[in-house]
């Protein structure tokens, strides 16, 4: 069994005696402790700014040209905290317990029970930074709301508000940069993590401008990577996030935790053709004013608004009166895919359902829901020519955010001492299934208000100024790296890597997407090995390793995905219970519903790697609930 590291105490102090027991850096010692952050979006640059100011020096690396370019900067719908300023019974406890029932009780109590204390620290930090958050005609912030909770309690900037809290994130960080104590190196790619006895010491990188590979050393490493839901090929994440950097160290000795833990989007813009390389989110804020529905009669071909009210199925608000359209994501997903299997889906594939907002607009007219929602509107408009405000959108269920991650203590240090990982990256706080403005609620959390101190625990622990990249085990995880690009130039096949990417993809959702069987799983792992064969045979990466290369970096990522997607699989196919996201089709109630098998899988499945195509080894952390009673989840 993993030890978590859970202080001792009642549940609602052990983060602040945590804080007050956890071991100190001297300020005038923090310059001397130089720590690697790999990652930009909300967590990683959080973490750099806040370790800065503490008196730290970072070295902080993206992919992107602009560190404020990183992923999160498409977060639309908002942030979650406890404020409670509509007044309508939030609280620290409520925020609590929606999230530990929204994960389908596989999450760690004392790590949710911390986030939901920190939420209201985040608002108060970011409105200090200039976010622009929505205010009401009070003054007060504005709250919406969003799934799996009946309180409003998602804070947002229009449909922006990923980018917005980005922006307040960087401009800490480029304080820093600008004032020498931050080393920026952008374009840069992680391409391994370097652990001398037992330790993370350093990382490999490639500038993907000019294909430099380098080493960097360091006191310690964070990971804030981001999350893998692009080895399904098509999902809303941008196309550059990857699973590399975690696998990387997975390989190197960390543990990879809950990888079949993914979450699938309700509302996104469905799929319409074999070419498509991304799918549009439309936020799940939409479901604040819009009702889904299909026609009642699968033959019932007529126009939407042609179709009287009788004859529709607003199968949310019919199966869950108290949640209606705003039941959590995994719900709302499965039950799309099970009208449209039945044959009640609409559009041109029948792979989509209506989310309408005649009502909200009659109810509140156009201006009103132009201001809460008109960038997604337009954003809707610009892309399926259709007009949201007069037709209702066409949305459909995809690949949006993974539960699963590297593994981390309390403290959010992996089970290799020096290896920090935070937000996305890490195997999160959110169980089984992600609520709704949860993700930039904990990866703010992480970098704002966790790590800066928990990593000054295990620093003062060691001695400072661990730069040195001479070890061989530098030498030989650079000469890797260059051995791995070269190889992939001189394969010289016939089938490019989005080729492969795309394959990988629909056979991880035909096979591990919202719904799985034990045939399907083991199939999946059998064809995954050929095709990562077959990839390593004909391969076809034009271009050099000198400069930059899309193909080459994408060749990279893909390759990994190749080997992670089996360990996500094999982690699926051991889970034989259902829970939120993870829908194993032989274990269900009558009603279709998730059915968890509390005395089997009540803990967090961590693997160990054993090498590619060898099952890895499963270490269990058993999940204690002192506070929250297991029940099945009910949203009716
Ligand atoms: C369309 C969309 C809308 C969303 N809306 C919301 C919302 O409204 N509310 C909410 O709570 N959540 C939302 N989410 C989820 C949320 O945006 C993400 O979970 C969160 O932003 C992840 O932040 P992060 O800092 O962990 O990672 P990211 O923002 O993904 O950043 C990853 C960073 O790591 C770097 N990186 C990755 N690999 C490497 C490598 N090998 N080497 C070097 N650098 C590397 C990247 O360059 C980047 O800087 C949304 C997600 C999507 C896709």
């Amino acid at each position: 069994m993993l030890n978590a590291n859970i202080p001792a105490g009642p549940l609602k102090n052990k983060w602040t005696s945590h804080k007050s027991k956890i071991k100190l850096v001297n300020p005038a010692n923090k310059r001397k402790y130089n720590i690697i952050v790999v990652g930009t979006g909300l967590a990683g640059a959080s973490a750099a700014a806040s370790l800065s100011e503490l008196g730290y020096k970072a070295r902080v690396f993206c992919i992107q040209d602009s560190p404020r370019r990183a992923h999160s900067i498409a977060a639309q719908g908002g942030i979650n905290a406890a404020k409670n300023y509509p007044n309508d019974g939030d609280s620290i406890d409520r925020l609590f317990h929606d999230t530990i029932k929204g994960g389908d009780f596989r999450s760690r109590e004392a790590n949710v029970y911390r986030l939901a204390e920190i939420s209201n620290h985040i608002i108060d930090q970011c409105v200090a930074q200039g976010v622009p958050f929505a205010r009401e005609y009070s003054g007060y912030l504005d709250n919406r709301s969003f799934g799996g909770a009946q309180v409003s309690r998602t804070f947002y900037a229009r449909g922006q508000t990923g980018q917005q809290l980005l922006l307040g994130a960087y401009s800490a960080l480029m304080k820093e940069v600008a004032a020498g104590n931050i080393e920026l190196h952008s374009r840069t790619e992680m391409l391994d993590l370097v652990v001398i006895d037992g330790v993370a010491r350093g990382i490999i990188t490639r500038n993907l401008v000019n294909g430099e590979i380098e080493s960097h050393a360091g006191d310690a490493v964070v990971l804030a990577t981001g999350g893998y839901s692009n080895c399904f090929y098509l999902s809303t994440n941008a196309k550059v996030c990857n699973v590399t950097a975690a696998w990387r160290a997975h390989k190197k000795g960390a543990f990879f935790a809950n990888p079949c833990f993914t979450q699938i989007h309700p509302t996104c813009i469905p799929v319409h053709g074999d070419y498509q390389s991304k799918l549009t989110l439309m936020s799940e804020s939409l479901r604040n004013d819009g009702r889904v529905w299909v026609p009642k009669n699968k033959e019932d071909k007529r126009a939407p608004n042609a179709i009287p009210e009788n004859d529709r199925y607003y199968y949310l608000e019919e199966k869950y009166p108290s949640f209606g359209n705003l039941v959590p994501r995994d719900l709302a997903s499965r039950n799309a895919k099970y009208v449209c299997d039945e044959g009640r889906g609409v559009g041109a594939t029948g792979q989509a359902v209506y989310l309408d907002f005649s009502d909200a607009i009659k109810r509140s007219g156009r201006k009103t829901i132009e201001e809460r929602y008109g960038n997604l509107f337009d954003m809707y408009q610009r892309i399926t020519n259709v007009n949201p405000y007069k037709d209702p959108m066409m949305i459909y269920p995809a690949l949006h955010y993974t539960m699963g991650g590297l593994w981390v203590d309390y403290n959010l240090m992996s089970n290799l001492p020096g290896l920090f990982v935070i937000g996305e990256a890490n195997f999160s706080d959110h169980g089984a299934n992600r609520l709704g403005a949860s993700a930039l609620m904990q990866g703010l959390a992480d970098g704002y208000f966790i790590l800066p101190y928990t990593i000054g625990h295990y620093l003062a622990r060691r001695a400072a100024g661990q730069m040195d990249t001479s070890p061989k085990a530098f030498r030989d995880a650079e000469q890797e790296a260059k051995e791995r690009t070269e190889l992939f130039l001189s394969i010289k096949g016939s089938r490019s890597v989005d080729e492969f990417h795309r394959e990988l993809g629909r056979l991880c959702w035909d096979k591990c997407g919202m719904s799985r069987n034990e045939a399907g799983l083991k199939q999946a792992l059998e064809e995954i090995s050929k095709i990562r064969d077959e990839f390593w045979k004909s391969v076809k990466v034009p271009g050099s390793g000198d400069d930059l290369n899309q193909s080459l970096e994408r060749a990279g990522r893909v390759a990994d995905f190749l080997e992670f997607s089996q360990t996500m699989v094999w982690d699926a196919l051991h889970r034989k219970e259902s829970c939120g996201g993870h829908f194993r089709e032989e274990s269900q109630t009558a009603e279709g519903e998730a059915l968890r098998d509390d005395e089997n899988f009540c803990y967090v499945a961590a693997w160990e790697f054993r090498g590619v195509d060898k099952e890895p080894v499963l270490h269990k952390e058993k999940l204690d609930f002192e506070e929250v009673e297991l029940a099945q989840r009910n949203y009716k």
